[in-house]
């Protein structure tokens, strides 16, 4: 995975280590060799022009971490860009019931397969899926799909095996009151993009007003992939994408120029033939991967870790002075997301289950909310009378009972903060819902 661009870029670093500070002269080869590498991997022009300006002018205007030696420094830069061009991790979303997913894609992409992975993963989470196998154009795919659902023991509706539309129709009778909750639809593909299979798709979408739409995309395809990707979510408003076959020869042009030219997510990450070869999409293990230089990448984590905890000691201590405004409370709520609520939860020994999917739209909307205060409401909550409330609920769109609740979590916060700064653990994070 990634091998030719992960060889070259350490090249970039190589230059800069044994150097005592990053300077203009030294930079200028470094990033040239950055720019090469991403343009050998396939990832389109635009992006890695774009790409090198952000790293050039980070290398150059950021204040150097101590503890990071300037080839270090320069690799946690180009880090933070990958990740930032790789796009947050965002939910897959199941909102409807029963729920349904259509996984749309050009013929060999690996949709079928994919299907079936997505079902096995949602088993795995105690989900009830079902397959629907309408992809009636490539002879082959309904016989794979009933063999693949055999195996996970996952049911799968075949329908007349002719007539993709009238297969949904009956699978939309059959999952009817049925206990079923998420139906995965495999659809047809072609080996280019026709007229005669958007129709059939955009019916489908139709007909079962699906909550996901996932493109699967084969990450060895290169920037091909990427332009038929642009036309799929323009005819269907897709919801993200699975790049599968990234276990081989990938370069890595396809999921590092994807998001920035469709605007769509990854949600998925196919890494093998089997079904468990498979993952949600986390940008920060990819860029670990294209960058593989596992030792400097924990102390890079290891130096990320200390500014957070110096943050968070920052805020302790703002808190303590009484200082610690909604203002404030925004700005840790960054922090949380930029982190990840998962990792912090992971970290924290007694949190109880918390739904991820709700959480990061929750967070969303305390940002919202707290966007629509004025600096005095933020300084002062207590003046927050129920007039004001509901100018604030307007303004953020929401109601006026999420800012009651966003007023509550953020006296919780402020009781964590005092905890914290007596060097006490975490745990008042258990009652904490954001
Ligand atoms: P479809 O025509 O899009 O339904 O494609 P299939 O699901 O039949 O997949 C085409 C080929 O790609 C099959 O041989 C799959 O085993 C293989 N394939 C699918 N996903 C992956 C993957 O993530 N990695 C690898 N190495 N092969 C994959």
């Amino acid at each position: 995975m990634f091998e030719g661009l992960r060889d070259k870029l350490s090249n970039a670093f190589k230059l800069l280590s044994g150097k005592g500070k990053i300077t203009e002269k030294n930079i200028e080869e470094a990033i040239q060799i950055v720019k090469t590498s991403l343009l050998a991997a396939d990832v389109n022009y635009k992006v890695v022009k774009e790409f090198v300006e952000n790293v050039k002018k980070r290398a150059l205007g950021e204040e150097v971490l101590k503890s990071l030696t300037p080839d270090q420094m320069f690799i946690k830069i180009v880090r933070d860009e990958l990740i930032k061009l790789l796009g947050e991790k965002e939910p897959f979303r199941l909102v409807h019931h029963p729920s349904y997913v259509m996984m749309v894609g050009l013929q060999g992409t690996g949709k079928t397969t994919s299907a079936a992975k997505i079902a096995n993963y949602l088993k795995k989470q105690g989900k009830h899926p079902i397959l629907v196998a309408a992809d009636t154009y490539r002879p082959a795919a309904i016989d794979q799909l009933e063999t693949l659902g055999k195996k996970i023991g996952v049911p799968v509706i075949t329908g007349d095996r002719k007539n993709a539309l009238k297969i949904v129709e009956e699978a939309i009778k059959t999952v009817k009151d049925s206990g079923y909750d998420v139906v995965i639809l495999d659809t047809a593909g072609r080996l280019h993009i026709d007229d005669e299979m958007m129709e059939e798709l955009e019916k489908i979408k139709e007909m079962v007003n699906p909550d996901e739409i996932l493109l699967t995309v084969d990450a060895m395809a290169g920037q091909d992939a990427v332009n038929s990707a642009k036309v799929f979510n323009e005819r269907l408003n897709i919801t993200g994408f699975v790049i599968t076959k990234l276990d081989g020869d990938s370069r890595g042009g396809v999921i590092l120029t994807i998001r920035y030219i469709t605007g769509k997510p990854v949600k998925f990450v196919g890494v093998g033939e089997k079904i468990d070869d498979f993952d949600e999409f986390y940008p920060d293990r990819i860029a670990n991967r294209i960058l593989g230089l596992g030792d400097v990448l924990s102390l890079i984590e290891k130096v990320e870790r200390e500014l957070d905890q110096e943050k968070m000691k920052k805020m302790g201590e703002k808190f303590m002075r009484a200082e610690f405004t909604l203002e404030d409370f925004r700005e840790q709520i960054k922090e949380i997301k930029k982190l990840g609520i998962e990792k912090i939860l992971e970290a924290l020994p007694g949190t109880p289950d918390i739904d991820l999917n709700t959480s990061e739209k929750e967070l969303k909307k305390i940002e919202a909310i707290i966007n629509s205060m004025t600096p005095e409401e933020r300084d002062n909550p207590a003046i927050l009378n129920a007039s004001r409330k509901k100018r604030i609920a307007m303004g953020s769109g929401t109601t006026v009972q999420d800012i009651n609740k966003l007023l509550k979590s953020y006296e919780e916060m402020k009781k964590l903060m005092k905890m914290m700064k007596k060097g006490k653990l975490p745990f008042g994070l258990r009652g904490l819902k954001f």
